[in-house]
Order: structure tokens, then C-alpha cells, then sequence
């Protein structure tokens, strides 16, 4: 039933995606939410198994849409697009506890919440439900886990109130080096793990295509890659909170402008064979974490969050100033020509991202001000 309602949000999804993929300059304008929330009940009259599912979840995934679509013509967001069966499974329930949906406890480590259509759920209670809880999301991860997740807009963490300044490089060999001298690394898979997903990969390409084999090893390839993620994502959550209690200002590099710098300086100056092809995966991986780093910095601590220009900073000696490219004498030291000032190369360019002064004027709110934190899923016991 569960799966019928992702699949239902998801058909009404990409039919408003269509809806609004057909349009070019000169057709007139789209439906907007009312006018598909007509359609949709038409529909509904028309077919009886989209009729059999909730209306509840077809009309929020209509009205998801439409906040997604006001969200990406106000520049914040891009553009929404397909979902995929397997890949996005979820809906969301908006409305009043107790009314169109509800949640409960059972015991100290379950509850259970009430979905339309499909009644009383239980799911392993990992974390308290906050009061004046509107809306939750129920989803299904590659890894065919069943979360859900209750929104609600959390309190930013406080500032210190120290003054202290934290300057984050993030790097290849260190995930994010700060300028305090320590140096944080995003758990990844264990050797045993990855060798275990690199043998399972081989025999997925050898699978034929639909068998049952070829099934079985992409779902434990999914669950290898989930475990993956978790680890990240919950180094992040714990890596942001730490930084945003500790720091009253955290200054990182505006990626957006170290990208050209990268590209155009080509600053790899790592000997050895295939070092490059590996460090490019790396930072693959590492990219990942680290937008979601300062996505939730700046939500966690709203305004304390500045951007830097992060041209030469790997470069330059934060002792005397001096810029070289032949100061960073490999990937790890850092050696200044002119003073001699040795330190980690990423901790040498975190010292100089806290020294450096913001460049850009898209930052956080103002301090104080809440903002839309993402609510924490909590995992559904099966
Ligand atoms: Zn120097």
C-alpha cells in the first residue's frame, strides 16, 4: 500500500513535469495548481486505480510541485524534474494531527502513525515527535528501507559568543581541514567493503539483464552504497553541529569560484601513477559531502557562515604572504620559498579561508532568524 502511494505521487509528479515541459514561448502558460488539482479529480472519475489511492497523497505531490516549481523561478532551487520508480519512492501527508493523519507512541522504542488508505504504521521510534508536527514524508530508500521523517523548523544552534573564527579547507587526502590545525575525514568504506562492492560490480556487468541474479546483486550493491551515504551524512550532521557550537563565524571557500580556479590552474602537483584518476574520485565523493557541509552550516548556523574566495589559497604562505605554486610541495606539506613556514598544506589554506573576507552577498539570514531545517528521517521498523 505504502508502495502504491509513492508510485501514485509519483505518476501525478510527472505528469505536471510533463505538463510543464511542454511548454515553449508563444503556448500558453501551463497549468498552475488549481487548474491540475481539477484535472487531477477528472482523472480520479476516469480511472479507477488512481481512484483506489489516497487523493490526500496525489493532491500534495500536485501541490509539492507547484512549491517546487515557485522555487526554481525564484532562483533558489533547479528546476523539478522526472522521478524514477526505485530510485525516488515517497510521498509527503500535510494536513492537521489528529485529523488527516496522527502519530502515537507505542513503547519506549516504537510508534505509529496513521497513513490514509492505509491505516496504523508502526515504526522504530528514534526520536521524538515535536509538538505542532503539520506534515511528515514516508520514503523508501535504495537500500528498500522505509523512513519517515516529521518536518518541523528547528531552532538554529547558538553562537559561542567567543568571537572565534574557524577557516574550513576541504581537501582530497583530508576531507575538511580547519584553521585550528584539525584535520576531519568522512568515514568511508572499510577496505574489506569496498573490495566487497568492487566484486559485486564485476558480477553485476556479467548478470544478464532481468534475471533474478542480476536483482539480488544491484540490491546488495544498494545496501553497500547506503551504508555509505549514512556514514556521511551523519559526519556531516555531527561535523556542522560541532563547528556552528564552537565557532562564531565559519568561513569556507565559495566553490562556485574555486571550480574556475581549479580548472584553470590545475593544481595537482601529486606524484605517482594513477594518483590522479584516484584523487579525482576522491574528491568526487568528498564533493558530495562537503556541499551538503555548507548547506547545513548555514542552516544550523544562519548568518555566522561566510564565503571566501578561494583563489590561491592552497598557495599562499599564511605565515608571510608569500604566493607560489611551488610552495605546496605535494599534496599533504607545504613549504614557503621565501620564510621557510612549513604546516599542512590543507591546514595552511584553511588559516588563510579564516583570514580571507567574504566575497559574495548570497549568504544565510541574518543571525536569529529560523530557517527550513530538513527534518531528520527516522527509520521505519519492517
Ligand atoms: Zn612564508
Amino acid at each position: 500500500m505504502l508502495l502504491g502511494h509513492c508510485a501514485h505521487a509519483r505518476f501525478v509528479w510527472n505528469l505536471a513535469c510533463e505538463q510543464h515541459q511542454h511548454w515553449r514561448p508563444g503556448r500558453s502558460s501551463a497549468p498552475g495548481y488549481v487548474e491540475q488539482s481539477r484535472q487531477l479529480t477528472e482523472a480520479r472519475k476516469a480511472f479507477g486505480w488512481l481512484a483506489a489511492g489516497s487523493q490526500t497523497v496525489q493532491q500534495q505531490a500536485l501541490r509539492d510541485f507547484a512549491q517546487a516549481t515557485a522555487n526554481f523561478f525564484a532562483g533558489t532551487h533547479r528546476r523539478p524534474t522526472w522521478r524514477k520508480a526505485g530510485r525516488h519512492e515517497g510521498f509527503r501527508i500535510v494536513g492537521k494531527r489528529g485529523k488527516q493523519w496522527d502519530v502515537r507512541r507505542v513503547s519506549r522504542k516504537t510508534g505509529e502513525m496513521w497513513v490514509p488508505k492505509v491505516g496504523w504504521v508502526r515504526f522504530r521510534w528514534s526520536r521524538q515527535v515535536p509538538d505542532g508536527v503539520k506534515s511528515f514524508r514516508v520514503a523508501r530508500d535504495r537500500a528498500g528501507r522505509w523512513h519517515v521523517a516529521f518536518a518541523v523548523v528547528p531552532q538554529p544552534v547558538p553562537a559561542p559568543g567567543t568571537g572565534a573564527v574557524v577557516g574550513v579547507d576541504r581537501g582530497v587526502a583530508t576531507s575538511a581541514a580547519l584553521s585550528s590545525g584539525e584535520r576531519l575525514s568522512v568515514p568511508g568504506l572499510r577496505e574489506t567493503e569496498a573490495r566487497r562492492l568492487l566484486r559485486l560490480q564485476r558480477r553485476l556487468s556479467r548478470a544478464s539483464r532481468g534475471s533474478k541474479r542480476r536483482a539480488d546483486v544491484k540490491a546488495a550493491i544498494a545496501r553497500i552504497r547506503a551504508r555509505e551515504t549514512d556514514r556521511r551524512k551523519d559526519w556531516v550532521e555531527k561535523t556542522s553541529t560541532e563547528l556552528a557550537r564552537r565557532f562564531d563565524v565559519i568561513r569556507v571557500e565559495d566553490l562556485r569560484i574555486r571550480h574556475m580556479v581549479r580548472s584553470a590552474h590545475g593544481t595537482m602537483q601529486v606524484p605517482g601513477t594513477n594518483v590522479r584518476a584516484k584523487a579525482g574520485l576522491n574528491r568526487s565523493i568528498y564533493a558530495a559531502g562537503w556541499g551538503r557541509l555548507v548547506t547545513r552550516l548555514e542552516q544550523k548556523a544562519p548568518g555566522r557562515v561566510e564565503k571566501i574566495n578561494p583563489a590561491y589559497t592552497s598557495q599562499t604562505c599564511n605565515a608571510c604572504g608569500h604566493c607560489d605554486a611551488k610552495n605546496r610541495q605535494s599534496q599533504a606539506v607545504f613549504v614557503c620559498r621565501a620564510c621557510g613556514h612549513a604546516a599542512h598544506a590543507d591546514v595552511n589554506a584553511a588559516r588563510n579561508i579564516a583570514a580571507g573576507r567574504a566575497v559574495t552577498a548570497r549568504e544565510g539570514p541574518p543571525p536569529g532568524e529560523p530557517v527550513n531545517r530538513e527534518p531528520q528521517p527516522v527509520l521505519l521498523s519492517t
